[in-house]
């Protein structure tokens, strides 16, 4: 069953209101894979993302994880089977202090009391965090938000990690390092979807490139392939890093 992609999406159709954004996807993504998903704005990017996280409901076709139909999964069981960090970090801050953000995702894995708190220190070191544990999340600055909401996906420790715009608002240094964690967890097993509007953090770091042009998948391959072709980059409205 290892050559079966983990995540399998056919004929996806996904509507914003009553207007179809998606018209039709279709993408396989392996165990392990570090994948872009880029685009012009307004694309679908942030959609497909929801769509394969189960954020939001897919109107025709289908979504597998691990062989799973995530329409049919339950959220509690969906958000172990995968990791979503949101384009605004607010939309995902649930608890009062950042200690306890970090620590409700340890405490679902029944982790001792003493190992959740080693656990989160490290991330919060981890993410320059450190001497924040105890301030109200919507408290942080942007940037310390961003970070927030992607330690808090990384803790969980899903197998797979879909994550809208985590750099947006980081410095250079911030944004290769986090695409950096992101590469050693992918080398690890742990599958990495990513959208972003950074070619260079693309160009840089993801194994496999898609490019989404107006509800569609108008590439799909390995990153130096696609942007070998200047006119298809071009085309969807990318610019070369
Ligand atoms: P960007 O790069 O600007 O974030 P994107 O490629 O991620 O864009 P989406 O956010 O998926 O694109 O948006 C696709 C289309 O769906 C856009 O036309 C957008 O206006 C519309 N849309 C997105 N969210 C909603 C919503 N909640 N209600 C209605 N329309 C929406």
């Amino acid at each position: 069953a290892s050559a079966e992609p983990l995540i399998r999406v056919r004929g996806l159709r996904t509507l914003r209101g009553r207007r179809e954004i998606l018209h039709g996807i279709d993408l396989n993504v392996a165990a392990g894979e570090f994948v872009a998903i880029v685009g012009a704005n307004g694309a679908g990017k942030t959609t497909l993302l929801q769509s394969i996280a189960g954020v939001v409901p897919v109107a025709r076709g289908q979504v597998l994880l691990d062989g799973i139909d995530v329409a049919r999964s339950d959220p509690r069981e969906l958000s172990r089977r995968i990791g979503f960090v949101f384009q605004n970090p607010e939309h995902q801050f649930i608890a009062h202090t950042v200690f306890d953000e970090l620590a409700h995702g340890l405490r679902r894995q029944r982790l001792a009391e003493n190992e959740v708190r080693e656990r989160a220190f490290d991330v919060l070191r981890r993410f320059d965090l450190d001497g924040k544990a105890d301030v109200h999340p919507f408290l942080l600055s942007g940037g310390q938000k961003r970070r927030l909401s992607v330690g808090t996906a990384l803790v969980a420790g899903a197998p797979v990690l879909a994550l809208d715009e985590p750099t947006f608002g980081q410095d250079r240094a911030r944004a290769d390092e986090l695409m950096d964690l992101l590469e050693g967890l992918s080398a690890d097993g742990t599958t990495i979807l990513v959208v972003t509007h950074d070619m260079q953090l693309v160009t840089e770091h993801a194994h496999r490139t898609i490019i989404i042009g107006d509800g569609r998948v108008v590439a799909d391959a390995a990153t130096a392939a696609v942007f070998a072709d200047d006119a298809l980059v071009r085309a969807a409205g990318l610019r070369q890093p």
